[in-house]
């Protein structure tokens, strides 16, 4: 059976990854499984690039498919930022909360039809002695003037996705994952992979 590498340390990712792989013929590993593995950079100005990068690494120093994915969040008054730099937003990597009161912020008295949004997902999926492929997928939404709910992670309690008109942290899990920019991005990767094994 072809063995397939989840190309990120981020464990909520694995198991959501892992969950829709799950009846695939391929035994799934992490990058955690192997020893000396270090993940490249994301310095890349693009989603795909830096899903190919680090889905090119995992698969070079592991002989095996790498899977990588790569998302974050455009906001059109800000002309596509943060972008790339969604995690890194507000300068500490990862700081939700300051990335969150930053985003405030800067869209102060913008009105609802000036605050759209998409969170992105590009997947990157490496195979050795082949080329990597890439899958992109979008959710569009609108930026909530204030945090609503308790769900999710980084900027969903600020994304309304607008056909339930409800953020995406007043979501479960399994309601997000149906519509989610990487919900779909996993979708399609799974369709990409069924062909590709084929
Ligand atoms: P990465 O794909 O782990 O590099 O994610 C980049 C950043 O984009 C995260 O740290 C979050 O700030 C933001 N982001 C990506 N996907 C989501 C999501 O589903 N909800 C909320 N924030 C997200």
């Amino acid at each position: 059976m072809n063995k397939l590498v989840l190309a990120t340390g981020n464990v909520n990712k694995v198991k959501e990854m892992k969950e829709l792989l799950v009846d695939m013929p391929l035994e799934i590993l992490a990058a955690k499984d192997y020893q000396g593995l270090v993940m490249p950079e994301e310095d890349c100005l693009t989603f795909a690039g830096n899903a190919a990068k680090k889905a090119e690494v995992v698969s070079a120093f592991t002989g095996e498919i790498a899977l990588a994915d790569d998302s974050g969040l455009e906001v059109e008054a800000l002309n596509g930022r943060p972008g790339v730099f969604s995690s890194r937003y507000a300068g500490e990597e990862g700081n939700y909360e300051a990335n969150n009161r930053l985003l405030l912020t800067e869209l102060k008295g913008f009105p609802p039809d000036k605050r759209g949004a998409r969170f992105v997902c590009a997947i990157a999926i490496s195979i050795p002695g082949d080329q990597t492929y890439i899958v992109e997928e979008s959710c569009p939404g609108v930026i909530a003037e204030s945090l609503r709910g308790e769900g999710g992670f980084g900027y969903d309690p600020l994304f309304i996705y607008e056909p339930a008109r409800i953020t995406f942290a007043e979501m479960s899990a399994e309601e997000k994952n149906k519509v989610s920019h990487r919900g779909r991005a996993l979708r399609s990767a799974r369709k990409l992979l069924t062909r590709l094994l084929a």
